[in-house]
């Protein structure tokens, strides 16, 4: 595909990129795509569900086709938010930075890509595959995350790439997480304005959580 445009004319130039298990996806995750979208003036965000979260090491409580499902339902209303499903037609685990690379090829050389992350998976950094080439393809929006310090001068001692390729955003700072949502679902509690109602609707529909909300 080299650098030819892939989505039309107006090609995007800035283009944010979400990762995570979104298991499910809730009003967190979007509330900060949407904050990022703004914040960096990026024309698209691709919410990118893993395969399998390599540090979780846990397998998630919806399948994969489930996960991207009510992402494909919270991403309806936003022209801005595209569901990609890339790291679920590959064999897991997956690697940011492999993804990162694939749309680098796809988009070419032109596109600035930003990989978004909260605060506390921003801390976990140091840890994943091939950090210095992840923060090398890709710039980072790190989010604040109620409960999760991040620490700049802490990050750019591990991670020197990193240095001058990151921003650090506020964020609306909702203290919400797929665990909260899955464990009230367990419990046979509210999740309604948690998750988008279409999301909620699919909890329901396809019996999700009912059992086992500890993990993640
Ligand atoms: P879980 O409880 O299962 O870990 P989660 O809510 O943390 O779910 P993930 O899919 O693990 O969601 O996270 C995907 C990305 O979204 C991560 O970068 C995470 O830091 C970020 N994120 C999720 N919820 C929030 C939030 N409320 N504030 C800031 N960042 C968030
Ligand atoms: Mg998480």
């Amino acid at each position: 595909m080299g650098t030819a445009p892939v989505d039309g004319p107006a090609a995007p130039v800035r283009v944010g990129v979400y990762g995570g298990t979104f298991d499910p996806v809730h009003i967190g995750h979007l509330a900060i795509a949407e904050e990022v979208r703004w914040a960096l003036a990026l024309q698209q965000v691709r919410f990118v569900p893993a395969a399998l979260q390599p540090l979780k090491g846990v397998p998630p409580g919806a399948a994969p086709v489930q996960r991207l499902a009510m992402i494909r339902l919270a991403c309806a209303d936003n022209p801005a938010f595209v569901p990609d499903d890339l790291e679920l037609r590959r064999p897991p685990p997956s690697y940011t930075v492999e993804t990162l690379e694939h749309l680098r090829a796809r988009f070419g050389s032109g596109v600035e890509l930003w990989f978004i992350v909260g605060a506390d998976a921003a801390r976990e950094l140091p840890r994943w595959r091939r950090v210095a080439d992840l923060v090398t393809l890709a710039r980072l929006a790190i989010v604040e995350r109620p409960g999760h310090a991040f620490d700049p001068i802490a990050f750019e001692q591990a991670v020197p790439a990193g240095a001058g390729r990151y921003v650090l955003l506020q964020g609306p700072r909702l203290d919400l997480s797929s665990t909260e949502i899955r464990r009230r679902v367990a419990t046979r509690r509210p999740v309604r304005y948690l998750v988008p109602e279409a999301v909620r609707q699919y909890i329901a529909d396809q019996g999700l959580y009912h059992q086992d909300p500890a993990h993640g």
